[in-house]
């Protein structure tokens, strides 16, 4: 068994990858070549926003969007510590300060109630649980919010939104995981000022190699993203208004994603399908919990994840799994507040117990839209014995 079935879905739309393939080795524009303006032409309808922009990953979709707003020195971007690295790794590579907000037990993402009381320590010259250090002792100005849509489900807007417009921040929806995914029928990566997504290709909506995409309603963040992907330029090649990066999507990528999408809609509704299963199979299993999405939210499952009791009965039901040859994942082992990389920040254990409790109950079963029902059967019969 696959932990993400990727042959399944090449075999159904082969012709068509391959067909989209050819017809860029017959234009040559490997470069912002036609398929990158079709590709962002489709899904800016499909988010159901103005502007979509292409870029080489989800990490700098993160980097275009917050240099775009102008984040920098001395400003407290807010996140999640329950997140995948680059969410983090990009506020700290433009020089800001990532500033962790816990999570919610049950949606794994950023709890709102938290985020009103860390904006007003940091007004105030404070970083909530962190110990001064060398790096933060300078006062930092509330700048940014970045909520993370933590295994397709997205984050609490509605409150993110309200809280950052009441003290003029800027909200960044890290859509990495969630692409597909809708909140009262608004698509993910519409629900911020900008969202930023991944064609990873274990992604909801993957390629095959690296690739990004953000999206938003505003003209002049999309001008300036559009620049900064191809290193700050202007009106020509040789004109450089601002600093930027060669962030740009492949064109033979553009041409993939065109194929993928096309059935991408239905296998959103199979994923949903495999989750639906996973949980009323799982949900009777003592000592074992299952996700919950709110009835106003769809998530686009990129990832399927459990809770055990404890560290120890996640190893044990994880061995027992992998002794049937059923492949599981830790999503994530270890919270970047806690990361080496982060200790310049000065955090410790037990600042964020929420995620810290997560972090070692958490194991993620196999999921993707081709999964049998006598697989999840096989999985739900071993975590129930
Ligand atoms: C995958 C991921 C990213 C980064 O995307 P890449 O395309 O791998 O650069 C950022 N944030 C989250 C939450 C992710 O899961």
């Amino acid at each position: 068994m696959q932990f993400i079935d990727l042959n399944a879905q090449q075999a159904r739309i082969r012709d068509a990858i391959e067909r989209n393939i050819e017809r860029v080795l017959d234009h040559n524009q490997y470069i912002l070549g036609p398929e990158n303006e079709e590709l962002e032409k489709v899904l800016a309808e499909y988010v159901g926003v103005k502007h979509a922009i292409g870029c080489a990953s989800g990490t700098d979709a993160l980097l275009l969007a917050m240099m775009a707003y102008g984040v920098g020195p001395g400003d407290a971007v807010f996140t999640s510590p329950f997140t995948f690295i680059a969410t983090a790794e990009t506020i700290s590579l433009l020089g800001a300060t990532p500033v962790f907000v816990d999570i919610d037990a049950r949606s794994f993402n950023m709890d709102p109630a938290l985020l009103d009381d860390a904006i007003s320590s940091v007004k105030q010259g404070r970083v909530p649980n962190s110990e001064p250090t060398e790096h933060s002792h300078a006062p930092l100005v509330p700048k940014c919010v970045i909520g993370v849509d933590l295994f397709g489900l997205p984050a609490e807007y509605d409150q993110i939104n309200r809280i950052a417009n009441e003290n003029d921040l800027f909200v960044i929806e890290d859509a990495a995981q969630s692409f597909g995914a809708a909140v009262d029928g608004k698509r993910s990566c519409s629900l911020a000022a900008v969202g930023c997504t991944s064609f990873f290709p274990a992604k909801p909506l993957g390629c095959y190699g690296d690739g990004g995409m953000c999206f938003t309603d505003r003209d002049d963040l999309t001008e300036a993203m559009i620049s900064i992907r191809v290193h700050g330029q202007g009106t020509h090649r040789y004109d450089n208004v601002r600093i930027g990066i060669n962030g740009r999507l492949d064109t033979l990528q553009a041409a993939i994603l065109l194929a993928k999408f096309e059935i991408f809609p239905e296998e959103l509704l199979l994923r949903k399908r495999v989750a639906e299963k996973y949980t009323q199979l799982i949900e009777p299993i003592q000592d074992v919990e299952t996700p919950i999405i709110p009835s106003h939210v769809s998530s686009s499952w990129a990832i399927y994840s459990i809770l055990a009791s404890d560290e120890k009965h996640r190893s044990y039901l994880q061995g027992k799994l992998k002794e049937a040859g059923v492949p599981t994942a830790v999503y994530y082992p270890k919270p970047l507040h806690i990361q080496p990389a982060f200790s310049y920040l000065g955090y410790g254990e037990n600042d964020f117990p929420v995620s810290e409790n997560c972090a070692k109950r958490i194991f993620s079963l196999p999921m993707h839209p081709y999964l049998s029902d006598e697989s999840q059967e096989q999985i739900s019969g071993i975590l129930r014995s």
